[in-house]
């Protein structure tokens, strides 16, 4: 039997108790593993004066599957983001984020079955970004003035958005292919084409030309505004949404919200050759160590993970597990249970244990 290696980052935050609770309920699968720990954030920061250490992703380029907690990037100052980071160092340019309703889970929706499709390397998050006030902001705006005879105040910090023909005909492709592969119906592009004509208009002209390769695909474009309005109405009406990272981003959080929260809204990040498996959600700092929070997100990345790594039966057998777990009610967190009283919500490991004994049936 394989023992798969895989790269272990707890994280921070809440992080290192819903990847304890997804390696538990992993290990109770058939699969085994073979996991090597790594710390990213501030921790490694203080370990090793950096918070990306070259050795984590040498580890990862190794093993090609992660299995990542959150990390928490500090606003306005401090590091940048780790987790952006590590999706540009290792060529990550896909991330892929399903979002289903489960029977059990309070929403007013039912029946979604979306999964959203985001650029991950390009747009604003490329990291190219000028401060207020420095030599090189002063130089870009009056660069700015010559070239298009626009005035830009210079007490203003600009981030550029940048997107590619080529990056976007890869992410473009491979939204198409997913749906291919996946028996979806339909890919929706997502763009706000009609006021950012070369960013976001090449997006969309790109996507009009990869669609014709893709005959038995529906194809269609939504500007994201209208789109944020019409999941909200009627989510039921997507299937693949791809979109450039910043609304990718918004969009993922939005639809997470539609199923019952970032407690339940699994993802992965891929590239050529790694794949990172990570919940949608962050570090959450204000609830860190309480042993509280809902790992189903965590633990459905590890049903991707599992599914990735040809492990069908296993994959299939810990999605019915946490599904039977979520229809029961009896072993949820508190954001599945709204109103509950104190004594009926569960811990996170609790939820561990029951989906584990969902396992043993
Ligand atoms: P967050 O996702 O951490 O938390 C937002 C709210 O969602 C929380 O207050 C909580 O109410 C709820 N929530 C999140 N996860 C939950 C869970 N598993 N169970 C139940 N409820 C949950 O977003 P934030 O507060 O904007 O960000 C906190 C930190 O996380 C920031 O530093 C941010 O940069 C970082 N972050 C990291 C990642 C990542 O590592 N991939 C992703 C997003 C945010």
């Amino acid at each position: 039997m394989t023992t798969y290696s895989i790269t272990l980052i707890p994280g921070d935050g809440i992080g290192p108790e819903v990847t304890q609770a997804t390696r538990r309920v992993l290990e109770a699968t058939a699969v085994k593993f073979h996991w090597e720990v790594a710390s990213v954030g501030s921790k490694a920061e203080e370990m090793f004066g950096t918070p990306l250490p070259d050795y984590v992703l040498d580890l990862i380029k190794k093993n090609k599957v992660a299995l990542k907690g959150p990390v928490t990037t500090p606003v306005g100052s401090g590091f940048r983001s780790v987790n952006v980071a590590l999706r540009q160092n290792l060529g990550l340019y896909a991330s892929l984020r399903p979002c289903k309703t489960y029977p059990g889970i309070a929403s007013p929706y039912k029946d979604i079955d979306l999964v959203i499709i985001r650029e991950n390397l390009e747009d604003l998050y490329c990291g190219i970004e000028f401060e207020v006030r420095a030599a090189e902001t002063l130089r870009l705006i009056e660069l700015v003035k010559d070239l298009k005879g626009k005035e830009v105040r210079e007490d203003s910090g600009i981030s550029l958005k940048v997107i590619s023909r080529e990056g976007s005909a890869r992410i473009l492709r491979f939204a198409f292919e997913y749906a291919r592969q996946n028996r979806r119906k339909k890919v929706t592009a997502v763009h706000k084409a009609n006021i950012l004509k070369f960013s976001d208009g090449l997006f969309l002209a790109t996507a009009k030309q990869i669609a014709k390769d893709y005959p038995k695909v529906e194809f269609e474009d939504m500007i994201v505004d209208n789109l944020v309005m019409q999941l909200v109405k009627k989510p039921q009406q997507y299937d693949v949404l791809v979109a450039p990272n910043l609304y990718g981003d918004i969009i993922s959080d939005l639809c997470a919200g539609l199923v019952g929260g970032l407690g339940v809204a699994p993802g992965v990040h891929l590239g050529d050759e790694v794949a990172i498996f990570e919940a949608v959600h962050g570090s959450a700092p204000k609830y860190a160590g309480q042993n509280k929070v809902n790992p189903m997100a965590m633990m459905l990345s590890g049903v991707m993970m599992l599914r990735h790594l040809g492990e069908k039966q296993s994959a299939t057998n810990l999605e019915k597990a946490i599904i039977e777990v979520i229809r029961e009610g009896k072993n949820l967190t508190y954001d599945l249970k709204p109103g509950a009283p104190k004594d009926q919500i569960a811990t996170t490991s609790q939820v561990a244990d029951a989906v584990i004994e969902k396992l043993k049936k």
